[in-house]
């Protein structure tokens, strides 16, 4: 993006951040962080996850989820996203943590702030694969390796979740 949308001189410089200014006109257009939401959903020891199936990222695992559509609220994104993905759909979703991530598509870096919710799932019955995943993949929580996920943020929540997960069975340990 050379040139100024307003004047439409070829005078647009990106600050390297989150604005392009025009030297001209002084007319500025932001690149804010777009928001994203992810779903952990565990089930017996075992979170879900997902293989992408599209760039970036591909063949890596995933947390189902996505952006957020204009005019969608989080959790609205995030059913979607579920439903789209998987055809499931959550009976709750509590926040867990958030994260910062960059996203390489089309030659273009967009940053963006991803929003993760621990979600109960009533029923499992019909899930399948679809859209952004090729396929999905119950993984045991203790024996899962961070680097097999596309993204940081991802990552960093699974990390945090197998500090905090404590499984809810009333088996003796
Ligand atoms: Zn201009």
């Amino acid at each position: 993006m050379l040139h100024c949308p307003n004047c439409g001189l070829q005078s647009f410089e990106f600050d390297g951040n989150k604005v392009y200014r025009c030297k001209a006109c002084h007319y500025e257009f932001f690149f804010n962080a777009a928001t994203a939401v992810g779903a952990l959903i565990e089930k017996d020891g075992d979170l879900l996850t997902g293989v992408r199936a599209r760039a970036p990222g591909q063949g890596l695992l995933d947390l189902p989820g996505g952006f957020v559509d204009p005019d969608e609220s989080l959790e609205q994104a995030l059913k979607r996203e579920l439903d789209e993905e998987l055809s499931i759909s959550p009976s709750s979703m509590r926040y867990f943590s958030s994260g910062s991530n960059r996203y390489l598509y089309n030659n273009v870096e967009y940053t963006t702030c991803d929003v993760f919710f621990m979600c109960e799932i009533d029923s499992f019955e019909g899930m399948q694969a679809n859209d952004d995943i090729s396929e999905y993949r119950w993984v045991p929580l203790d024996e899962i390796t961070l680097h097999a996920f596309a993204f940081k943020s991802v990552q960093n929540v699974i990390a945090k979740l197998k500090e905090t997960y404590k499984p809810f069975s009333g088996k003796a340990p």
